[in-house]
């Protein structure tokens, strides 16, 4: 489902060159839920954000699906973004003039598929992540737990192959994280949606398949 081969990302900020991403090979299987963990500064968000075709590698080869990311133009990329890739971030993200209910049907809206069956959808999702009866609320009336579960049903809403997720639970307390990564676990397994998240806490990397272990760019274990 989600393939690396020799992958490099090198920033350049000012006279300073990063190399963020130093030679990083990796399968990921159809369903599996993976854990990628290390310390600050690793390189987990920028190969979670070149596995999401938000970022673009220097070199080496990144495939979701098959669909060759580092050859791809822009179009292209966000084509796939949009069909494919599901999004959770640390901080929600979710759009504060919109309701809930809009929020989780924007990924629909923006690939012209927020008809009769993507609202029912996003209704059963909502569902799903227990806020039926918040539909109708701005997210400034949520608790950061049930944002989250709102950033949730609208990463899954266009069903999408790959769930990636950045620090899920970085901003919650312990109970709403252990919620969360319950709720995307088994949300993810009976979507049979490929999962990649990126977690510092060992508890949420407990609950994957397999971790797999950054230090300085370069896969350690
Ligand atoms: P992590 O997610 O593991 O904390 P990142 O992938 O965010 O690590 O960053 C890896 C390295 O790349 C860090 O040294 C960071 O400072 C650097 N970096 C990340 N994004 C940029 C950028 N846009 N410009 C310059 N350096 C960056």
């Amino acid at each position: 489902m989600l393939e690396t081969r020799d992958l490099h990302k090198t920033y350049q900020a000012g006279d300073a060159k990063v190399d963020a991403l130093r030679g990083v090979s990796l399968k990921i299987l159809p369903g599996e839920i993976v854990a990628i963990t290390g310390p600050s500064g690793c390189g987990k968000s920028t190969l979670l954000h070149i596995l999401g075709a938000l970022d673009t590698p220097t070199s080496g080869q990144a495939y979701v699906d098959g669909l060759p990311l580092h050859s791809m133009n822009d179009d292209a990329l966000t084509g796939l973004r949009q069909l494919k890739i599901g999004f959770v971030f640390q901080f929600f993200h979710l759009l504060p003039t919109l309701t809930v209910e809009e929020n989780v049907l924007l990924p629909l809206l923006l690939s012209g598929r927020a008809d009769a069956t993507g609202k029912t959808r996003a209704h059963d999702l909502l569902e799903s992540v227990g806020l039926s009866d918040r539909r109708l609320h701005r997210p400034h009336q949520l608790s950061g737990g049930q944002m989250q579960r709102a950033a949730l049903a609208r990463a899954l809403v266009h069903r999408p192959s790959v769930l990636l997720a950045d620090e899920p639970t970085g901003n919650l307390d312990s109970a709403s994280s252990a919620a969360v990564v319950d709720l995307l676990t088994s949300l993810a397994r009976r979507e049979k949606t490929t999962v990649v998240l990126v977690t510092h806490s060992v508890d949420v990397a407990a609950a994957a398949d397999r971790r797999i272990g950054l230090v300085d760019g370069r896969i350690h274990s």
